[in-house]
């Protein structure tokens, strides 16, 4: 079966688009009407007209489209298509944490359920953490899950304590310094460009620290021809097919999230055709995660103009 072909057929039929991390599979960006990073997919999300939005990603992504959509179906291939991360911190977990440290804001990675940015202040993500805590103005803040991103923003402030809550991305998480010197050995006169989910030693050696879109900005933008990428292996696959005439190269084999890969173009044909598998988000958690949401979409364009 052509899936590409039903697949294009269906969204026109249904007026449905379909939002893609770049984590994905490469070949979904054939189907697929935005590809990005979180930030760039809330953004479109937000604006679009569609009746249906496919989210070709992890559940709490469509889980933040529908609350930013909540009249529009939503809806996820996959529903194994969890976040490790966003896993690490459940509400009972986030309460705990606030109140060893009461009356500090409360930031959290978009990586997170809607429970958890229901009773958080502000969300944010890697593209604009730094500028959502500096836009808050206070002496500390709480950082949740991410304990890697909450420190490399502290690094990149110098005078915010950014007290963590002990979460990773295991992928990013798992990156040693090691796997590290021995790529940048065995690849002389290259760039190394890493997530900020990275740990703190691993971001001190690389070039460039950023978002997946900042990870392909500074490639777009850099006189360099060779980069060694410190990110999920969708970004690699990306470049690879973009800038063939630069050369990338893996910090290690697999750098892959097992869920991210879960989605297949077959899955999404069935996910059109069927209307499966709707998210929902409980309408008083919504609301409240919706405000946590918009706080971050205000600063962020702000910030952007
Ligand atoms: S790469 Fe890490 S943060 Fe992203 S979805 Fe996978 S587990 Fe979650």
């Amino acid at each position: 079966m052509d899936y590409i072909t039903g697949i294009q057929t269906l969204k026109k039929e249904k007026n449905a688009v379909v939002l893609a991390h770049c984590y994905q599979n490469v070949e979904i960006d054939n189907i697929a009407d935005f590809v990005g990073d979180s930030l760039y997919l809330s953004r479109m999300a937000a604006k679009t007209d569609a009746d249906i939005i496919i989210f070709a990603g992890v559940y709490f992504m469509a889980q933040t489209a529908k609350i930013l959509c909540p009249d529009k179906k939503v809806l996820l291939p996959d529903l194994k298509a969890g976040c490790e991360m966003a896993d690490m911190i459940n509400l009972q977990q986030l309460r705990n944490f606030k109140s060893k440290h009461p009356d500090i804001p409360a930031v959290c990675y978009i990586n997170s359920t809607a429970e958890v940015k229901s009773e958080c202040d502000i969300c944010c993500t890697s593209s604009n953490a730094v500028q959502i805590v500096e836009s808050l103005n206070v002496p500390e803040v709480l950082f949740l899950p991410d304990k890697n991103l909450g420190k490399w923003v502290e690094k990149q402030l110098g005078n915010v304590k950014v007290i963590t809550y002990d979460g990773c991305c295991p992928i990013h998480h798992n990156i040693t310094t090691d796997e590290v010197l021995k790529a940048k050995k065995q690849n002389p006169e290259t760039k190394l460009l890493a997530h900020p989910e990275c740990k703190e030693e691993v971001s001190a050696l690389a070039d460039y620290v950023g978002s997946t879109t900042g990870i392909m900005n500074f490639v777009k933008n850099s006189s360099g021809e060779k980069f060694i990428i410190a990110t999920e292996k969708g970004v690699l696959d990306r470049l690879k097919r973009d800038y063939p005439q630069k050369e990338f190269f893996s910090i290690k084999e697999n750098l892959i999230c097992p869920s991210m890969k879960l989605n297949t173009l077959e899955d999404i044909y069935n996910s059109l055709n069927n209307e499966t598998f709707e998210i929902k988000v409980d309408s008083d958690i919504s609301k409240k995660a919706l405000k946590c949401i918009n706080r971050m979409l205000e600063v962020s364009t702000a910030g952007v103009k």
